[in-house]
C-alpha cells in the first residue's frame, strides 16, 4: 500500500544525553560539524513528532495551526543549513586528507544534504513549500470530483519549480537526474531506463500469461466482499505479527492512519501505522508487515550513529527493499501462508470456513489488471512505476505538457497493463506525490522490489529460507538483515551496499526469476 515515509534524522531524549552516547570521532573539525548537525537532527525529530500527531490524532480544525508550526520549524532548519559556519567547516573538512572511514562518510553525507540548501535559493524552497501545501488541498478536491482540469494549473507550476530546483542542483545531461539523486544517491535516469526497459516486457508478458491461464480469476470464497473481519480481531492479528517479526512496542507503536507510514521520532522510538478494511483482512495484515519492515531497518542501525549523518536508512530504494522483503518475499510466500493459516482460522472462524491454504495463497497473490498502483499485485506493480518514471522523465525534459497527462497516462496503461482507467480519479489523479512536488520518488518503489529479490537470493545461500519461515521462526532472517544491511545505516551508498552484500551490482534478473517461478506455480502456467 501507499507509503510516504516522513523522513527524519531522529536523536533520542535531550542533546546532552545524546552527546554521551555518540560515536567516537577524532577529528576536531568533524566534531564541530557533528555538533551543528545535532541541532538540525533534533529539529527534524520534533517535526516528525508533529507529523505523526497530524496523521494519527489531529482534530480536523487543528490542521491550519499545525501547518504554521511545521512551516516555522522548516524555516529554522533551512537557516541552520545555510549558516556560514557549516559551509566553512565543510570546506575545511573537504580539504583534510586523513579521515577515518566513518568521518569520511559523515562529511560525504553532509556535503550531499547541504548541497540542496547551498545551491537552491531559500526563496525557491519556501515558494515550493507554500505551493505544494496549497496543491495538496486542490489535488484532494480534484480527485474527489474527478476533475483533472482544476489541478492542472498548479501541477504545471510545480513542474516548472521542480525543474528550476534541478537547474540549481546541477546535472550532466538530464534535469531528472538531479531529482532522482535526492531520493536514491547517484541514481540517473539512464540507469533507470536500462533496468526498466528490461523489466517492462517481462512483466507485461507474465501478466498476459496469467490472464490466459485457467486459474485466472478462479472461484475463491475469500473474494466474497460480504465477509466481515472484526476490527478488534484484526488488531490482534497485527499485534501477533509485530511480536513474530520482533518489532517491540517498547521501541515503537502501532496506530491507525488513512495512509500507512513509518516514522522515526528517536533512536528508540520508531512508529508505524496501518489501516483496517472491515471486509478485507489482507489490507491491515500486509500494510502492517510492510511498515514493520521499514521500522526494523531503522531500529537495526548501529546506535552509535544516532544523531549523526550516518543514522537512518541510506536511500528510499533500500528502505523499500526492507518493507517489500517482509511483505512479499516472506509474507506472501507459501510457507508464511501455511504458518499463519491456523491463526487466521482461529481468529476468524466463520470467514475461514471451507478455506484452505491454497485459497489463501491465491488470494494474497491475486493478479489483476489493476488501475490503482497501491492495490496492485507484484506482477503489475512494476508496470505502474515504469509508467510514472517515463512521464516524469518526459515532463522534466519538456517532451510532454501537464495538460496532456490524462491522455498520455491512458495510452501507457493500455500498452503495459492492457486496460484504460474509466476515470482520471482512477488514473492520473490517483497519487499524492506530484502535488507534494515529489518528482523522482516513484522509481525507488520498484528499485526496492529489485533489491529485495537480490538480497533474498544471497540470504538463501546461508539460511534455509523456506524452512525457517514455515516454522514461524523469523529471527535468523532478521539477524541476517541486521548484520548485512541494517547496521550500516547510511555508511554505504546503495550501489556499494548491494555489491558488498550480494557480490554484484543491482541485477533485475533476480526479481524476474522470482516472479516467474512464484506465479508459474500459483497459476499453473
Ligand atoms: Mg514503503
Amino acid at each position: 500500500s501507499c507509503t510516504l515515509r516522513i523522513r527524519s534524522n531522529g536523536v533520542g531524549a535531550t542533546a546532552r544525553q545524546v552527546s554521551n552516547t555518540i560515536m567516537n570521532v577524532q577529528n576536531n573539525t568533524v566534531k564541530k560539524l557533528l555538533e551543528k548537525y545535532r541541532e538540525i537532527a533534533l529539529l527534524n525529530e520534533i517535526i516528525s513528532t508533529l507529523h505523526w500527531d497530524l496523521n494519527v490524532n489531529l482534530p480536523r480544525k487543528g490542521s491550519e495551526q499545525r501547518s504554521h508550526q511545521i512551516t516555522y520549524l522548516t524555516s529554522l532548519i533551512t537557516d541552520k543549513w545555510i549558516d556560514p559556519e557549516i559551509k566553512f567547516l565543510l570546506d575545511e573538512c573537504n580539504s583534510i586528507e586523513k579521515l577515518t572511514q566513518e568521518e569520511k562518510a559523515i562529511v560525504r553525507n553532509l556535503n550531499r544534504a547541504a548541497k540542496f540548501y547551498f545551491q537552491v535559493p531559500k526563496k525557491l524552497i519556501l515558494e515550493q513549500s507554500e505551493i505544494t501545501s496549497r496543491a495538496f488541498v486542490i489535488w484532494s478536491e480534484a480527485k474527489v470530483n474527478n476533475d483533472f482540469k482544476s489541478f492542472e494549473p498548479i501541477l504545471s507550476k510545480i513542474v516548472d519549480l521542480t525543474r528550476s530546483v534541478a537547474d540549481y542542483l546541477g546535472y550532466k545531461e538530464n534535469p531528472y537526474d538531479a531529482l532522482l539523486d535526492l531520493y536514491e544517491p547517484d541514481l540517473t535516469a539512464a540507469q533507470c531506463r536500462t533496468i526498466f526497459e528490461k523489466v517492462q516486457p517481462s512483466l507485461t508478458q507474465l501478466l498476459q500469461k496469467v490472464i490466459k491461464s485457467k486459474s485466472y480469476n478462479k472461484a475463491n470464497p475469500l473474494l466474497d466482499s460480504q465477509k466481515e473481519y472484526a476490527l478488534d480481531l484484526q488488531k490482534k492479528l497485527c499485534d501477533f505479527i509485530s511480536t513474530k517479526l520482533h518489532y517491540s512496542y517498547d521501541e515503537g507503536r502501532l496506530d491507525i492512519s488513512s495512509h500507512p507510514f513509518t516514522t522515526t521520532l528517536g533512536r528508540h522510538d520508531v512508529r508505524i501505522t496501518t489501516r483496517y478494511d472491515r471486509h478485507d483482512f489482507k489490507e491491515a495484515l500486509y500494510s502492517t508487515i510492510h511498515e514493520i519492515g521499514h521500522a526494523l531497518y531503522e531500529l537495526g542501525i548501529d546506535k552509535h550513529y544516532s544523531g549523526t549523518p550516518l543514522e537512518g536508512g541510506v536511500s528510499l530504494g533500500i528502505h523499500e527493499s526492507q518493507s517489500r522483503f517482509w511483505e512479499n518475499q516472506v509474507g506472501r510466500s507459501r510457507e508464511f501462508v501455511s504458518y499463519i493459516e491456523p491463526i487466521l482460522s482461529t481468529l476468524f472462524q466463520t470467514e475461514f470456513q471451507n478455506v484452505d491454504q491454497d485459497m489463501i495463497l491465491r488470494y494474497v497473490n491475486d493478479v489483476r489488471q489493476s488501475y490503482i498502483r497501491t492495490e496492485a499485485d507484484e506482477v503489475t506493480y512494476g508496470l505502474h512505476i515504469i509508467l510514472r518514471f517515463q512521464i516524469e522523465n518526459d515532463l522534466m525534459n519538456k517532451k510532454i505538457q501537464t495538460k496532456n497527462l490524462p491522455e498520455v497516462w491512458n495510452v501507457m496503461m493500455k500498452k503495459y497493463i492492457g486496460v484504460v482507467p474509466p476515470t482520471d480519479r482512477e488514473g492520473v489523479l490517483q497519487d499524492v506525490h506530484w502535488s507534494m512536488g515529489s518528482i523522482g520518488y516513484f522509481p525507488t518503489y520498484l528499485l526496492g522490489n529489485l533489491y529485495a529479490a537480490q538480497f533474498t537470493a544471497s540470504m538463501k545461500k546461508k539460511i534455509s529460507f523456506e524452512k525457517t519461515i514455515a516454522k514461524g521462526d523469523l529471527l535468523p532472517i532478521l539477524n541476517w538483515l541486521r548484520t548485512n544491511v541494517h547496521t550500516h545505516g547510511s555508511m554505504l551508498f546503495p550501489k556499494d551496499l548491494i555489491k558488498q552484500v550480494t557480490g554484484e551490482a543491482l541485477n533485475a534478473d533476480y526479481y524476474l526469476e522470482y516472479l516467474q517461478k512464484k506465479y508459474s506455480t500459483i497459476y499453473n502456467l
